[in-house]
Formats: C-alpha cells, sequence, structure tokens
C-alpha cells in the first residue's frame, strides 16, 4: 500500500513536451541551481527513491525520468508486460523530492527516420551483452537522449545494475558528456534479495526461493577471500542454484571491477555478477569482492 502524500510535500509537475522541459532547465540554469537527473524506466521502488534521494542531497533540482525503452528489448523480451503505474510513482517522487518527472513519448524519442547507433565496446562486452545482445546499445542511446534533454550537472546510477553504471561511466568519460555518474549501492530486501520492478513478476514461491541467488554470490566471495578457486565455486554455486530451481544460468563471473575484463594481476578490485532465470523472470544481482 502507498501511504498518502503528506500535505507539505508537493507533486513534482510532469511534462512530456521536450520544449517545456528545456524552457524549465532554462529558468533553472538561469537561477543558478545545480540539476541532478535519475533515468528509470518506472514501477518504482525503495532503491530508486534511494537514487533520487541522493540526487537531492547534491543538487537543487532533481529530474526523474520514467520512460520504459523499446531499443533495450529484444522481440522475445518483456516490454510488453513490463509494469507501468505512472500516478503510484509520482505520489513516491512527490515523496522523495523529485522536482520534475519527465515523460517522453516513444514518438519523442524515436521519430520516424531516428538511425542513430552509438557502438559500445570494453565494459559493454561480455556478461548481459552475451545474453542480451541488443542491450546496452539501447541504453546508450536512451541515456544519451535523455541527458541531452535534461542536461544535469550529475546523474545517479545504481550498481544493481552494475555493468549498465560501467557503460554508462565509459561512454560519458569518452564523448566528454559534461556531467558526472555516480553510483549507488543496491538496496535489497531483509533477505538479501535485491529490489527489482520484474520482483513483481515472480509467485509466492519463486520469491522465496529468489534470495538465494545473492546468498550464493557471497559464498563464492568468502571462498575467494580466502584464497579458494573461484571457477570452482562457481560451478558449485550452480549446481546449488539448480537444485534450488533456478535455470537457466545465463552466467555467474568474477570481474576486474573497473574494467569489467577477466581478473588480471593489476585488478585493483573484483566484482562477482550474475543472471539467472526463474521460472520466467531473469534476475541480475553483484557483489563486491
Ligand atoms: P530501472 O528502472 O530498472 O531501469 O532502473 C533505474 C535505475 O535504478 C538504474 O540506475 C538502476 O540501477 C537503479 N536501481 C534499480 N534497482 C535498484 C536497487 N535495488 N538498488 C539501487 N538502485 C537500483
Amino acid at each position: 500500500m502507498l501511504k498518502p502524500v503528506p500535505s507539505s510535500v508537493t507533486t513534482p509537475d510532469r511534462l512530456r513536451e521536450l520544449a517545456a522541459l528545456r524552457q524549465r532547465i532554462t529558468l533553472w540554469r538561469s537561477e543558478g541551481q545545480r540539476i541532478g537527473f535519475v533515468p528509470t524506466m518506472g514501477a518504482l521502488h525503495a532503491g530508486h527513491l534511494a537514487l533520487v534521494k541522493h540526487a537531492r542531497s547534491l543538487s537543487d533540482k532533481v529530474v526523474v525520468s520514467i520512460f520504459v525503452n523499446p531499443l533495450q528489448f529484444a522481440p522475445h523480451e518483456d516490454f510488453d508486460r513490463y509494469p507501468r503505474r505512472e500516478d503510484a510513482d509520482s505520489a513516491l517522487l512527490a515523496e522523495a523530492g523529485a522536482d520534475l518527472v519527465w515523460l517522453p513519448t516513444s514518438e519523442l524519442m524515436y521519430p520516424k527516420g531516428f538511425a542513430t547507433k552509438i557502438e559500445l565496446t570494453g565494459p559493454a562486452e561480455g556478461l548481459e551483452t552475451d545474453f542480451r545482445p541488443q542491450f546496452f546499445g539501447g541504453v546508450a542511446t536512451v541515456v544519451t537522449k535523455l541527458f541531452n534533454q535534461v542536461t544535469p550537472d550529475i546523474a545517479v546510477f545504481g550498481e544493481k545494475d552494475y555493468q549498465q553504471l560501467k557503460v554508462v561511466q565509459t561512454f560519458t568519460r569518452d564523448l566528454d558528456m559534461p556531467l558526472e555518474v555516480i553510483g549507488l549501492p543496491t538496496i535489497r530486501e531483509s533477505d538479501g534479495l535485491a529490489l527489482s520492478s520484474r520482483n513483481a513478476y515472480l509467485s509466492a514461491e519463486e520469491r522465496d526461493t529468489a534470495a538465494k541467488l545473492h546468498a550464493e554470490l557471497h559464498a563464492i566471495a568468502e571462498t575467494v577471500q580466502a584464497g579458494g578457486d573461484a571457477d570452482a565455486s562457481i560451478e558449485r554455486a550452480k549446481i546449488r542454484l539448480e537444485a534450488a530451481g533456478f535455470g537457466p544460468i545465463d552466467y555467474i563471473a568474477l570481474r576486474d571491477a573497473d574494467s569489467l575484463a577477466p581478473p588480471s594481476a593489476d585488478s585493483r578490485a573484483l566484482r562477482l555478477l550474475a543472471a539467472a532465470w526463474l521460472g520466467k523472470t531473469r534476475l541480475i544481482d553483484n557483489i563486491a569482492v
């Protein structure tokens, strides 16, 4: 149940026209306001709201976009059934302190004749890309457009989508985009399951099983930290997850935390990343090692 919005909280304006957005941003800039931005696909939960609150703490005005980006879904994926709840999302954003909700339409984002693709290498290679080849191209295109529309000073992304965070940090740096991209730790349920809009797809039984993914990542990390064999530990975790009802397991991989390449002697930090299906739901998670 949603908590009622306290009367002191003003509901943020919802804008759908680019000219109206630009006018608002120009006004804020003329007042010397620092603009923070949180891009989302809606169906907001406490993970998204933590990003909004962090953006709030670092800037004077916070814009949150809600756009279910067709470009980052393959034809067989869940674009049509992805949850959409604009009114509930706006109420939550009012409480979290957002100033404006940016709701571009698909026609505005991808008008007839749209013909541009961003090509990515480095952290965009492997992991998610092996299973969702279209994904980061779609993310990079929509995020670049959103950055050009909102022109934020900072943008806040979740470590929940760790590879996405690294991809966005890399292309904004490489293309000299004038903003800082900040990552925030994953917000979890009490049993460790990472909050996700897609958790709504899980049955009650699957929901009980889902937290095992995070538990197994911790078991692998402990083995690695104790000097044990990472590959053997990952294989054992996969067997336990499959026995618990997961499958297929797309990947569980230990990577350099910055480049996302396989660990090397130069790696300063490591990250363990995973994606696995539970019934019809694809779960992803990652932790620092
Ligand atoms: P999405 O709406 O799933 O595209 O996510 C929008 C932003 O929220 C992305 O930067 C995600 O990484 C972030 N996010 C999603 N789930 C969480 C979570 N559990 N904790 C922190 N950030 C999250």
